[in-house]
């Protein structure tokens, strides 16, 4: 069987007997059906892997004993954070889940000229959250031990000017309008900044000031692909190239 995962944002050290979250414990509980002396993994977002026991369990709580700790660290070796302009639908959803599976580092949800999602300050931090959840059950699932930050959404133009400092960073812009394939014999670079458009695309003046904040721009061959295809494409060949596909 699987082993079953859970992110449990605590410090913890073995010997601890903690207290789980309580929509963990109702998972563990009432859907998992659980019981005393049953293990568990859990993991804190601090690279390491906690074996745990069920000590008690009733319906609205659950207790576990940290038994074991192991340092297991599935990270790459690079780094690649993705600038995702926002997408309708589940869409983003998707792309967050295999974008961690894959091994992103965090993921920076945009705004651009031609998102067309518009929602206010309070809606978008509810979407956040439901985002990071999102990471958050991904690495569950994939045995990640670091979680992946969904940051808060941004507008593209401030994102990247934010980013202009940090020259060591590989700075990448996918645009169906470059001629450029992309040059993995040319990169030293260990960390790598991915810009992915909208739906309609990022707009010519979007793009230019991109480029104009050094951002490198490159084709995924001659098919337009769909925004979430080709985020998950790019980060692939990024990871084959340099990290650890
Ligand atoms: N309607 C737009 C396509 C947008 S596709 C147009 O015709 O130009 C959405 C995003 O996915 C693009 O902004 C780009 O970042 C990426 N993308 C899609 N296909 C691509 C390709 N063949 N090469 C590079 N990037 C691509």
């Amino acid at each position: 069987m699987r082993t079953l995962r859970f992110y449990v944002p605590l410090e913890f050290s073995v010997g601890d007997v903690i207290k789980a979250p309580e929509n963990t414990a109702r998972h563990i509980a009432q859907v998992l059906r659980l019981r005393v002396n049953d293990e568990v993994t859990l993991f804190a977002g601090d690279g390491m892997e906690y074996r745990a026991k069920i000590l008690d369990v009733s319906k609205k709580q659950l207790s576990l004993e940290i038994t074991t700790a192991i340092a297991n660290s599935l990270e790459s070796n690079i780094r690649i954070h993705l600038i995702q302009a926002v997408s309708k639908g589940d869409r983003m959803d998707w792309v967050i889940q295999k974008a961690v599976e894959l091994g992103v580092t965090s993921i920076q949800p945009v705004t651009s000229s031609r998102t067309h999602v518009n929602l206010s300050v309070e809606r978008f931090e509810k979407k956040r959250l439901h985002w990071q959840a999102v990471a958050i059950a991904a690495c569950e699932q994939c045995g990640r031990n670091v979680v992946p930050e969904v940051r808060p959404v941004a507008a593209l133009f401030d994102v990247a000017q934010g980013y202009r400092a940090h020259s060591s960073m590989q700075k990448i812009l996918l645009s169906p309008q470059s001629n450029a394939k992309y040059r993995h014999d040319k990169s030293t670079a260990d960390d790598f900044l991915l810009a992915i458009g909208p739906e309609g695309g990022f707009s010519d003046q979007e793009e230019q000031q991109l480029i104009a904040l050094g951002f490198e721009s490159y084709r995924l061959g001659p098919r337009i692909l769909r925004t979430e295809t080709a985020a998950i494409t790019a980060i692939s060949i990024l990871q084959a190239y340099h990290g650890d596909l």
